[in-house]
């Protein structure tokens, strides 16, 4: 799958993969290393455990000619010349050394004698480790020719009348050296050429198949993330909970969500906009061409109309004029309250008191319509803490709601009560009630509820009642049935 389609950055992979070479190389150079290490050691530890009694040998070898090491005291030259020629034949790499009692060396027998400083003693506490463990433990001496490293040997004490010391052989000595350098260095490039081609073959097989692993969610993730930057509103990342980035995907399904969400929003903003424009130019038209068509008819026959006609004229002005300042008046505070333009300024106030100034305000309109209003409220004084005129308008609104949709021989009751930490207020009417299917809508703005007797307001009134309500954080609901009436309901905190 190339990267383009995947939706992963080349760079990613990239950085990737330079990563897994990186990983690879360590591992493979670490491995000829510690191969190398081991193999060296293994190759040592077998050569000195095969030619671990070598230097016991040597001694038994000589006593039997019954030609000591030493004769007098010193070195039996001889002896050592016929070692040397034995050595010679058999076995180059080897060196031998005749050791006294506290590791001086007092004979040498070595093919090659180039050497500047050789030691003139050698540390007696690997010699003695070696004995005591029969040359069954692999130990490493001092090597005289080299001062400061340390080889491989074997070693034997004697006692030769009366006169102690020990025989040491150095079994990798300077030509043994020289030849294992050597194979090792070949072995090395064998080791390190094999092991790089082989490591690289699986590095290239792991590498595809954990890179196609690890990024085969993030792609998924990317394909889900285009879909839905091409338009596919409703992609959404499967299973998010078993992705390996979880978080990831679970953000971005809430993303998505949450973009839809907003989207519905203001799809549903914009045609309730468009609603109201076209709502507000209709109900604006209505009263202006009562008003032109009346003016008009006046102009004209101003001289032919009687007195009586005339008055009845300006008065149908008058009341359109009324309404439609209601009607602006309405939708400049519904737009401002909607723009939140309005912040309730709150107080503690008497609810009480409120109520029967509104009960005494709306008394005659309620009397010239033949509805009866009444207040009902427990003795005491209730306050409430709110933004007193805020409130005044919400209830106002309900009390011309309550008397207009209420038939003359009918009441409108406005009760107070105490509950608990709030007082509720309730406006009830015995009117014609709301039919169940239209009271979830009453208070979106522009809704009236259909009727046989026709629009009686503009269908702002209770939108506006519900964004003050919204602004003291309390809720008001409904209830109502159908020519029985209808209850408004709501709390606020009191004092
Ligand atoms: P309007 O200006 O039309 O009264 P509102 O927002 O105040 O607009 O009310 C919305 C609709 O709810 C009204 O058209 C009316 O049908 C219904 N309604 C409101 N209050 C009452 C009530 N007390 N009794 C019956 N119907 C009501």
């Amino acid at each position: 799958m190339s990267n383009r389609r995947s939706g992963l950055t080349p760079g990613l992979v990239k950085k990737l993969w330079l990563v897994f070479v990186l990983v690879i190389i360590l591992m493979g150079a670490s491995y000829v290393l510690i191969t190398g290490y081991f193999a060296n050691k293994f190759n040592q530890a077998t050569a000195q455990r095969v030619n671990a009694q070598v230097a016991h040998h040597l001694i038994e070898e000589k006593f039997q000619d019954s030609s000591p090491f030493l004769e007098d005291g010193s070195p039996n030259k001889a002896l050592f010349a016929d070692l040397m020629h034995d050595m010679m034949a058999v076995n180059r790499s080897i060196e031998v050394y005749l050791l006294s009692e506290n590791g001086e060396i007092l004979y040498s027998v070595v093919l090659d004698h180039s050497d500047n400083a050789p030691s003139k003693y050698v540390s007696l506490g690997p010699v003695k480790s070696f004995i005591s463990s029969n040359g069954e433990e692999f130990i490493l001496g001092d090597d005289p020719r080299n001062p400061g490293t340390q080889k491989i040997f074997s070693a034997a004490p004697f006692q030769i009348d009366g006169q102690k010391g020990y025989i040491y052989i150095i079994l990798a000595g300077k030509e043994f050296q020289s030849i294992s350098k050597n194979l090792m260095e070949q072995y090395f490039i064998k080791l390190g050429v094999g092991a790089t081609v082989i490591t690289m073959l699986f590095a290239l097989l792991i590498g595809l198949i954990s890179i196609w692993f690890i990024t085969k969610h993030l792609r998924l993730i990317i394909q889900t993330v285009q879909k839905f930057r091409e338009g596919d509103l409703q992609a959404r990342i499967e299973n998010p909970e078993k992705s390996n980035i979880k978080g990831f995907a679970l953000a971005f399904n809430e993303m998505a969500d949450t973009i839809v969400g907003n989207i519905e929003k203001l799809k549903s903003v914009d045609t309730l906009r468009k609603e109201l424009i076209a709502n507000v130019s209709h109900d604006l038209r209505t009263p202006l061409a009562v008003l032109k068509g009346y003016v008009e008819t006046l102009q004209i026959k101003k001289d032919d109309l009687t007195e009586e006609a005339k008055e009845e004229y300006l008065q149908t002005l008058n009341s359109n004029i009324d309404k439609l300042t209601v009607l602006v008046d309405q939708l400049f505070e519904y737009s401002k309250l909607e723009a939140e333009q309005i912040t309730p300024e709150k107080e503690p106030f008497s609810i009480t008191e409120l109520s029967h100034d509104l009960v005494a305000k709306f008394q005659l309109i309620a009397e010239q319509k033949g509805v009866e209003i009444g207040l009902e409220h427990e003795d005491e004084n209730n306050l409430v803490y709110a933004d007193v005129g805020l409130v005044e308008r919400a209830l106002q609104n309900l009390l011309e709601n309550a008397i207009k949709y209420t038939d003359p021989g009918g009441k409108v009751t406005f009760a107070i009560c105490r509950k608990e930490d709030d007082i509720e207020i309730k406006i009830t009417d015995t009117g014609r009630g709301i039919p169940i299917n239209e009271q979830p809508y009453i208070f979106d703005r522009y809704k009236q509820v259909s009727t046989e007797s026709g629009k009686q307001g503009y269908g702002l009134g209770l939108a506006i009642v519900k964004k003050i309500l919204d602004l003291h954080d309390t809720r008001i609901t409904v209830l109502s049935r159908p020519k029985e009436g209808s209850s408004f309901r709501f709390s606020l905190p009191a004092l």
